[in-house]
């Protein structure tokens, strides 16, 4: 099947209150604009050098997601136009969001990735951690950033049920975090978690927003 079918029939299946992320990650710019010419419009990359060669060349009403884990130091490189930042994963790296994004005179929304897994290569904060980014001065005083929910990536496994409990866990987390009192800075709506492989189950589990690549660009 070709791209714009995978697409398709991705999005035919997902409910309405389901955003989908393309992950274009490594592939080249015609099979972006393959997803972009059937109506696609959010695209998610893990590196920044590549996501913002990619926004310079393509069409400016795309809303480009950064997906992978986010080093300080380059943030710089995609302050200007990124749309959400979906690894958050520490208050240092938001204090560096935050000062890129006031430099350029915009918020920039961002979740914060939640550790679920049983891996120790994954990312994220833990539950005590989450607590303790939003409690402090530091982050209350911030005025680019908004947090506009959370982002988590289940083990890599087989077993279903692993997945749906960590995927349970995380919605859990978020449903906490949505009884929070609203402030400017902080506005919780979306709860990004399930990828090819998972997506079902993360919507299953209420995944709000899917982060899917290979089963719309074939494998890397
Ligand atoms: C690569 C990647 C995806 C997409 O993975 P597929 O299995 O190809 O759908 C989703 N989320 C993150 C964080 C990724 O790095």
């Amino acid at each position: 099947m070709s791209i714009a079918q995978n697409l398709l029939k991705i999005k035919s299946s997902l409910p309405a209150n389901v955003t989908l992320v393309a992950v274009s990650k490594t592939k080249p710019i015609p099979d972006l604009m393959e997803a972009y010419n059937t109506g696609q419009r959010i695209f998610g990359e893990n590196k920044i050098r590549e996501m913002a060669e990619k926004w310079e060349q393509m069409p400016k009403d795309i809303q480009w997601h950064m997906i992978g884990h986010v080093q300080t130091n380059k943030v710089k490189f995609m302050a200007a136009f990124v749309s959400l930042i979906h690894g958050v994963d520490s208050l240092k790296l938001l204090e560096e969001i935050d000062k890129q994004a006031q430099k350029n005179n915009r918020i920039i929304d961002c979740l914060l990735q939640i550790y679920i897994a049983e891996e120790e290569s994954k990312f994220g904060l833990d539950e005590n951690e989450l607590d303790s980014v939003l409690a402090s001065a530091a982050f209350q005083e911030m005025k680019n950033i908004r947090i506009v929910g959370l982002m988590g990536m289940a083990t890599f496994t087989d077993n279903q049920e692993q997945i749906r409990k960590e995927f349970t866990h995380l919605k859990s987390i978020f449903d906490k975090l949505v009884t929070l009192p609203k402030t400017q800075n902080l506005e919780p709506k979306t709860l990004s978690m399930g990828m090819s492989g998972d997506y079902q189950l993360a919507i299953e589990c209420g995944s709000t927003m899917v982060r899917i690549g290979s089963r719309i660009f074939g494998g890397r």
